[in-house]
């Protein structure tokens, strides 16, 4: 079994705009890579989590928690963590 550290970066597969990955790939850049290319905003929602992409004002994934409690591990909390 994969050892998962929690803060670290753990991403196996990019969540990608496929209207960006279109124009990434159509024509040439500036931009070292896709990642460089794509503009996201994340954050939570009513329903969950969402994934936007602000190139092109369009919803890229959101994620439906529906109504179940999830664990979510914030940055921000984790020396708050340390202490109790
Ligand atoms: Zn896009």
């Amino acid at each position: 079994m994969k050892k998962v550290l929690i803060y670290e970066k753990a991403i196996e597969e990019p969540t990608v705009c496929p209207r960006c990955v279109k124009e990434f790939m159509e024509r040439p850049r500036p931009f070292r890579s896709l990642i460089d290319f794509m503009e996201f905003e994340v954050g939570f929602t009513m329903l969950g989590i969402q994934v936007w992409c602000r190139r092109h004002n369009k919803n890229v994934c959101h994620i439906d928690f529906q109504n179940n409690a999830v664990a979510a591990y914030m940055d921000s909390q984790k020396d708050k963590k340390k202490v109790n």
